[in-house]
């Protein structure tokens, strides 16, 4: 007879389906925190690829490994890994424009009732100040090439890897760690007739693979929670309305710079991922306003290193399914949602997620409270972030195109409307607990991209100009003699973390 999976059945066994970077991260999450507690199986098909993309993080995924007592130098030169400090923009407010996003800390506070930025406002308005950029370890090191991870405490700094390469990795964690693989394609979601809980998944080969605890890493095709338990798909197309991607993998052109490019275009952006062994590049935009032959030659004309495999187009959509979690289903990575990879979100979306389930886990069964509880963070996480990338695409003095014309125009979420206003009249920026992006992210986008605020707090008038300047300069003077001694990118790279042949 069935045993009822409903909401206060004990959860022992997991069941991760799909086994692309959602998939090994869950599995190996789980069984790192709670191997002991849960039995974790993981279903993977060869037949059907993983999406082959998601190669720039962000620095929350350094946490996420320090949690799971990953050592980076191993799993760098595991997933031919390289640094990243930072995003470079390029033609973003206008053609020609260049801005960096640093992960590093902007200034140092002079005062704990307003932030740096506001100082520096007023210094810029009295006619000194440098630029802001100068005041940001990160920034400075990503434009001499540089880096370390001891030039300072708390170096803000991600990593660009292989994405194949760091899926194995985990795997090669997870295995030991307890989790079991099943090599095997899905064929059907069996649902319990009256509770509607997904009982088991069975596979092609007539394999049943039962759970208490279904988590759906199957990518865009969201098997479990879109198609056999009908979540919706929240489309959020009409204020991120980028939609298809060309992909290449290239031969490194130069040594690797320890930042992601995305270089604006008049329909889209393109990015370049540097890695030990190649380069990821990358062409995304609206299939409305280019087709996808003009994407493929204009990725092919402008990448800088020679290509060494055949392109491959990707569709997508930006959104995300109205709950992440399901009676016992949990989205995690594409099955989840997305939103398309301008600031490197995806990873560090379900970075977040498994971590918030591993807090929340329903040891005691999947009832409502724990399920809304999670489904309103998650909501929220992806919110902050899908207006965090609106900002760059609305933000913009370019109608060179019918495209920029549009973003320009378009109307954008209250949320980020409130957002605008308050830095548009005196500057003020604010993170919400949870929220990824922190005020020196909105400062540097809204700043790169050309919105100027009218004012900027009040405060720093109090502080003498003398006073002012002198801070000022002992911080850039600290900040360049710290960055003149790190070694270049690829030599920490050689003598920390070297994959073969680096
Ligand atoms: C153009 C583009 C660029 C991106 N760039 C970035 C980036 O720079 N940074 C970032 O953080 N994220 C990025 N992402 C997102 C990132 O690629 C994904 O978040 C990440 O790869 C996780 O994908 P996934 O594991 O959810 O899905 P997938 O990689 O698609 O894996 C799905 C898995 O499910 C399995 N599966 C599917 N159906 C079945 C079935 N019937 N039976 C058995 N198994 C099945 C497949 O075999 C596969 O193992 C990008 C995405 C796109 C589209």
């Amino acid at each position: 007879m069935q045993q009822d999976p409903s909401s206060d059945r004990v959860v022992k066994r997991v069941v991760v389906a799909g086994g692309g970077t959602a998939g090994w991260v869950t599995a190996t999450a789980l069984a790192r925190h709670l191997g002991r507690l849960i039995d974790v199986t993981l279903i993977e098909s060869e037949e059907i690829s993983t999406v082959g993309v998601g190669e720039s993080t962000v620095p929350t995924f350094k946490s996420f490994h320090d949690l799971m007592g990953i050592k980076e130098d191993q799993f760098m030169a595991a997933a031919q890994a390289t640094f990243k400090l930072g995003i470079e923009f390029r033609n973003w407010g206008r053609v020609g424009d260049r801005y960096i996003h640093p992960f590093g800390t902007i200034g140092t506070r002079v005062s704990w009732m307003a932030e740096f930025h506001h100082f520096w406002l007023h210094a810029k308005s009295r006619g000194f100040g440098g630029e802001l950029g100068e005041y940001c370890l990160e920034w400075v090191a990503g434009e001499a090439n540089r880096m370390s991870v001891n030039a300072a405490p708390n170096m803000g700094y991600a990593y660009h890897v292989d994405a194949t390469r760091y899926a194995r990795f985990l795997r090669a964690i997870a295995e030991p760690a307890g989790v079991k693989r099943i090599e095997g394609k899905i064929r059907n979601v069996d649902l319990h007739p009256e509770s509607g809980f997904i009982d088991a998944l069975t596979l092609e080969s007539g394999e049943r693979v039962e759970g208490d605890l279904f988590v759906d890493c199957t990518g865009f095709r969201s098997l479990l929670l879109g198609q056999a338990l009908g979540v919706e798909f929240e489309d959020w197309g009409r204020w991120i309305t980028t939609n298809s991607a060309v992909a290449v993998q290239s031969r490194s052109s130069n040594p690797p710079q320890p930042y992601t490019g995305a270089y604006a275009h008049e329909a889209g952006w393109r990015w370049k991922i540097p890695l030990q062994h190649r380069e990821g590049n990358g062409i995304v935009f609206c299939n409305e306003f280019m087709s996808d032959d003009e994407a493929r030659a204009k990725l092919l004309a402008e990448i800088d290193g020679e290509p060494t495999i055949e392109p491959w187009l990707l569709r997508f959509k930006t959104g995300m399914r109205v709950k992440s979690w399901f009676r016992n289903c949990v989205g995690l990575g594409l099955a989840g949602g997305f939103i398309e990879p301008l600031e490197s979100t995806s990873i560090h979306l379900m970075m977040a997620a498994v971590t918030r389930l591993i807090q929340d886990f329903p040891f005691n069964g999947c009832n409502e409270a724990l399920i809304d509880h999670f489904n309103e963070k998650s909501r929220l996480e992806f919110e902050s972030i899908r207006d965090f990338i609106i900002l760059h695409y609305h933000v913009t003095e370019r109608d060179d195109s019918a495209f920029w014309r549009r973003c320009r125009t378009m109307d954008i979420p209250d949320s980020l409307k409130e957002r605008l206003d308050l830095w548009r009249e005196d500057a003020r920026a604010f993170k919400l607990e949870d929220e990824l992006f922190r005020v020196d992210s909105w400062t540097s986008v809204l700043l790169g991209q050309r919105l100027a605020p009218l004012g900027y707090h009040r405060l720093a008038e109090m502080m003498p100009d003398a006073e002012l300047r002198g801070h000022l300069d002992r911080m850039r003077s600290e900040i360049s003699k710290i960055a003149a001694k790190m070694p270049t990118h690829p030599d920490f790279i050689r003598s920390y973390c070297p994959a073969e042949a680096f």
